[in-house]
């Protein structure tokens, strides 16, 4: 399977079946965000609990990419501390914008290797990570 496909996949994947989407009964933190260039939508919300993502929601609408990148989030940083949660956002930001060097093994969201030469693109697969970005820097 090359890269290509197995991005198809994984994206297609959480695109029609999206993790963790919903709303939280009592969120410690929301946060809406959007990305007008595209239309993209997201709402994050999370309950923090000793210093750790004790559960995280979102919903919204928008483009396959920004939707399946949320989903992926999401999945990634539940259960983590702020500190590692923080460390995996920048991670991401310089992987999507190479800016800066990775040091730490970004799992699924390497698939996102060809988005980085679309500026356009990369604002969608960014926006759950701002959204992200936001909450972290309140809590
Ligand atoms: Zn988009």
């Amino acid at each position: 399977m090359s890269l290509r496909e197995l991005y198809q996949e994984i994206v297609m994947d959480h695109y029609s079946d999206p993790r963790n989407f919903g709303k939280l009964d009592k969120a410690d933190y929301t946060v809406h965000v959007n990305n007008p260039s595209c239309g993209d939508e997201i709402d994050l919300e999370i309950i923090v609990d000793n210093g750790k993502i004790e559960q995280v929601k979102f919903h919204g609408q928008g483009c396959v990419l920004s939707q399946a990148s949320a989903s992926m989030m999401t999945e990634m940083i539940q259960g983590k501390s702020i500190t590692e949660i923080m460390n995996i956002a920048d991670n991401f930001r310089y992987f999507i914008t190479g800016k800066g060097e990775v040091n730490i093994d970004l799992e699924d969201l390497e698939i996102f290797e060809g988005v980085k030469q679309f500026p356009l693109r990369v604002k969608c697969a960014c926006l759950a990570w701002s959204a992200l970005r936001e909450i972290l820097q309140k809590i």
